[in-house]
Formats: C-alpha cells, sequence, structure tokens
C-alpha cells in the first residue's frame, strides 16, 4: 500500500529505463491494479536496445529485430510514450515532452507531470573537435548504426570490385576504428571477420587487400579485461593484421583521409568513432544536480543528491562505488545499469511505502569481450580466457543476459542455423532509402538531402556523385 498516489516517470527505454519499469509493474501490481499508481515510460524509440550484440547484429550473426525488445510488450502495465524529454522542471514536477506528433500538430513540446522522477537516458558519443569527423565519422551506439555500418562495409567491397581507379579501390578498403574500447574492438573484430570471408564471393578482392587500423590514444585496449588480456587482444588482432596503433589519436578526418598523431595517412570513406561515452545532454537541461564531468550526483541508494522523489542510474549516474575506494564512482556499463535498475526499483516501492532504503554495492566482476568468430578474451571472477572459450563464455553470457525468454530463444536459434549454413554477406543498404529508386523512376530528385545514397546499386546513374558528404555513402 503506498502512502500516496504516485505518477512515476521513467525517462528513456534503455537498460535502467526498461529494467526499472519491468521491476516497478511487478513491485507495484496490486498498487497499479487499485489505480494508486501509474508508470510512464517516454523514450525515442519502441524498444530497448541490447548495445553488447551490436556487433553481431553488424557482422550479420545476429538479425537486427532480435537485438531489440519491444517495450510496449514486456510493458504491459506501462504507459509507454514516444518522444523525448527536452527539460526538466523538477522543483515543480514538470518534464517537458517532444513527440513526433507535437512536431506534427505544431502544438510545440507538452508538459508532463510526475510525483517520482526516474532519469535515464543513457550516455552520448564523447566526440572531439577532429576536422571532418561531424561530416565523414559513423558512431556505433545504436542498431541503426550498427545495420548501417555493416551495410557500408559490404558496399565499400563493391566499389572496390568495380572501380578501375587504383585510389578509389585503396580508400573503399580502409577501415579506421578510432576507439579501443568495447565498442570498437567489437566492432572492428565481428566486421573485419565478416568482410574476410565475404572476399571469398569477389573474383578481385582478397583480405589482404584490406586495411584495418585500430586507433587508440592510451596505450592499451579494452581495459575491462585487464591488463594480460588487453595485450592478448593486441596480438591476436595484430595476427590477423589488423594495424594496431596505440598512443596514437586521429588528428582529422577531412576530405576522406584519415591523419594520424604518429603521422601517417590514410584515404578512407570509414571512420568509425567510439572513442567513449558522456553524459546525455539532457542532464544540463534540468534542475537537478550534477558533477564536473556532468553525471547525475546520485547516492549509493541510488537517489538524486539532496533532491526528494528524484532517482537516476546506469550510464547518466554517477553512482558511489561502496565497493571501491572514496570518490570512486561506478563505470558506465550495463552490468551495473542492470544492477542498480532492480534496486532503483525496489528503493521506489520502499520510498513510496516508507519502508527504509537499500545501499548498491556490486564489485565488478570483469568482462567478456568477442574478437569476431570464434575469438575471444574474457576476464571473469579472476579468471582469464581466450580464443574460444573466451567466445564461447560470450556467447554463453549475452544470451543468459539478453531480455526475455522471446528474445534469448530466436538468438540462440540464429546462432544455431549460421553454425549449420554458410554466414549471410548480403548488404540491404537500400533499405535506409526505400523511395529513392521510385523517386527516379518518377523523375523526381533521386533523394532530398542531395546527396548520394545508392553506392555500387546504381553506379552508371548521372545523378551519383563520387564521394559525396553521407559517411554511410
Ligand atoms: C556497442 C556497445 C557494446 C557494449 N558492450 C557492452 C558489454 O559487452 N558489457 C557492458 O557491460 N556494457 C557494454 N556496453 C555499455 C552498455 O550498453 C551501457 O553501459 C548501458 O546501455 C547503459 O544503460 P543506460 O540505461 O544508462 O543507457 P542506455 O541503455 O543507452 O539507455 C538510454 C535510453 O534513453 C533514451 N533516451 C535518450 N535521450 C532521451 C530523451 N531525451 N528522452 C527520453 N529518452 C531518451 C535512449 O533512446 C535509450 O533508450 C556497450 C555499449 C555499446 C554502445
Amino acid at each position: 500500500m503506498v502512502k500516496e498516489r504516485a505518477r512515476i516517470l521513467v525517462v528513456g527505454g534503455g537498460y535502467v529505463g526498461m529494467y526499472t519499469a519491468l521491476r516497478l509493474q511487478r513491485k507495484l501490481k496490486h498498487e497499479l491494479g487499485r489505480g494508486e499508481a501509474e508508470i510512464t515510460v517516454v523514450t525515442p524509440d519502441p524498444y530497448m536496445t541490447y548495445q553488447p550484440f551490436l556487433p553481431e547484429a553488424a557482422a550479420g550473426a545476429i538479425s537486427p529485430r532480435h537485438v531489440v525488445v519491444p517495450l510496449r510488450r514486456v510493458l504491459p502495465h506501462c504507459r509507454v510514450l514516444i518522444g523525448e524529454i527536452t527539460a526538466v522542471d523538477h522543483a515543480k514536477r514538470t518534464a517537458t515532452l517532444a513527440t513526433p506528433a507535437t512536431a506534427e500538430e505544431g502544438t510545440g513540446p507538452r508538459q508532463l507531470p510526475y510525483d517520482e522522477l526516474v532519469l535515464a537516458p543513457g550516455s552520448v558519443s564523447r566526440t572531439l573537435p577532429v576536422p571532418g569527423l561531424a561530416e565523414y565519422g559513423i558512431g556505433f551506439k545504436t542498431v541503426e548504426e550498427a545495420i548501417g555500418l555493416r551495410n557500408h562495409v559490404i558496399e565499400q567491397m563493391d566499389i572496390a570490385s568495380s572501380t578501375r581507379d587504383p585510389a578509389i579501390r585503396d580508400a573503399a578498403l580502409t577501415f579506421v576504428f578510432v576507439g579501443g574500447g568495447f565498442a570498437g574492438v567489437e566492432a572492428l573484430g565481428e566486421l573485419e571477420d565478416m568482410a574476410r570471408y565475404t572476399t571469398r564471393y569477389y573474383h578481385n578482392v582478397e583480405p589482404e587487400d584490406m586495411k584495418w587500423i585500430l586507433v587508440e590514444a592510451s596505450g592499451r585496449i579494452l581495459p575491462e579485461v585487464g591488463e594480460e588480456m588487453g595485450r592478448y587482444a593486441v596480438s591476436e588482432l595484430r595476427r590477423r593484421n589488423i594495424d594496431v596503433r596505440l598512443e596514437t589519436r586521429l588528428e582529422s578526418c577531412a576530405d576522406r583521409v584519415a591523419v594520424l598523431s604518429d603521422g601517417s595517412r590514410f584515404p578512407t570513406r570509414t571512420v568509425v568513432w567510439t572513442a567513449g561515452v558522456k553524459p546525455h545532454p539532457l542532464l544540463a537541461a534540468t534542475d537537478l544536480p550534477l558533477t564536473a564531468r556532468g553525471r547525475l550526483r546520485c547516492t549509493p541508494r541510488l537517489a538524486v543528491e539532496g533532491v526528494p522523489h528524484a532517482w537516476a542510474a546506469g550510464d547518466a549516474a554517477a553512482v558511489p562505488d561502496v565497493t571501491a575506494g572514496p570518490g570512486q564512482e561506478t563505470a558506465p556499463n550495463a552490468q551495473h545499469a542492470v544492477r542498480q535498475a532492480g534496486l532503483l526499483a525496489d528503493n521506489i516501492a520502499h520510498s513510496l511505502r516508507g519502508e527504509p532504503l537499500e545501499t548498491y554495492a556490486h564489485a565488478y566482476v570483469g568482462s567478456v569481450a568477442s574478437l569476431g568468430l570464434h575469438k575471444g578474451v574474457a576476464h571473469v571472477y579472476g579468471r582469464r580466457l581466450k580464443g574460444y572459450p573466451a567466445w564461447f563464455m560470450h556467447r554463453a553470457y549475452h544470451l543468459s543476459r539478453v531480455p526475455t525468454f522471446n528474445r534469448k530463444a530466436r538468438v540462440l536459434a540464429e546462432w544455431t542455423l549460421s553454425g549449420l549454413f554458410k554466414r549471410e554477406i548480403v548488404s540491404l543498404g537500400s533499405l535506409e532509402h526505400p523511395r529513392a529508386e521510385f523517386e527516379l523512376a518518377a523523375g523526381g530528385k533521386p533523394s532530398g538531402d542531395g546527396t548520394d545514397h545508392t553506392d555500387g546499386k546504381r553506379a552508371q546513374d548521372p545523378r551519383r556523385q563520387e564521394g559525396g558528404d553521407d559517411p554511410f555513402g
């Protein structure tokens, strides 16, 4: 029984948003039934993305639909609103909501009143003012980016295969990844593996024709798996002819030439930027306290410090790590996000019922990372694994973690089928621009933004602009 009627607003439908809402709808089942509580989840997409599967989605081992969880299906007792919270006035307990409908109606954003706030918009890519990055860089945080990158890599192979210009061919077959964390290393490892396999089906592209470059500013990669396994990952990637450049930075990618701090220059059509994350800019549009790094200042009970009825967790929250030394915060990763979400929901229920709150205490248990099919590294509970056992552990761990039985069954079925049949090598780049063909047929302009989206598809089209500004083009 709650003390007062509570309208709970959950901002974000990612790890924290979805798991908090899932647990809240279970914990507050009776209150929801009696109308004493109401849960609203606001998120730009109607699905939660299981980000650790993005590299496998890019490699074609898992289909994009199975990397995401439909929120309306798993949250039947919550109100799911598709849109974005653009500001929060917690003193007045209102959030500003922009939805696709408010844009169409021209009425401007709506004010959404609430009693309890869960702020979990996660993080965004941390970019630097590198010339050319905004024009040509490709991120790797969403399922759309992962699939776009897969299509793009295969399209580059098509361009290389069909051009007679060696400079275009070299640039098409040069792939630069910036950032040696989970996202960059796994994406590169999986895509290189996929591209190497795909060359079997090209009469004039060999694996050794491709240049895969990993640029990392520090002296190691994958810090999450420890120093020894990080060193192993470097040697494994180098064994595959991947050019790993440590203590090196990308200085420019203007004019589609990647210029590195060691003086080297690589003409390329692919610069994937995975050099870390920063807190979501929405946090700065609230009246809630932030740390110097822009995360929400939280207590170990996952309440926003000094502010009643506001809660946070995951990448957006600076939660003191009570298992480490003073001043340490929990790292922005899924391991913490999932566990924090559960405790956050429990603490909201406790708080509504006037019960004491629990403290978040979880010591990091280590990590697993895939480096491509049958290759990986792991450092979990003090145990170090590499090669096939680490890769197997990576799959088993993530299969156990991906939300819902439905998704687990589908992912397992896909893995089983891909073990029985040959890899999928198709690129459906034109899916991103489904009207392009019809626009051409109808005599219209190929695309509203004037860029070329049809690489390799309509090379004979006179309107095709070689090297347009679209990073996926
Ligand atoms: C490619 C990749 C691989 C990764 N692999 C691993 C791994 O192997 N292990 C690991 O521990 N971690 C991994 N991570 C990190 C992990 O995914 C994140 O730490 C985790 O997603 C954080 O959860 P979150 O809920 O804070 O943010 P998210 O899961 O990012 O969720 C944020 C949500 O908020 C929504 N949102 C954004 N803005 C607004 C707004 N204005 N209004 C409303 N909603 C908004 C977003 O659309 C999203 O749904 C990986 C990340 C990436 C990108």
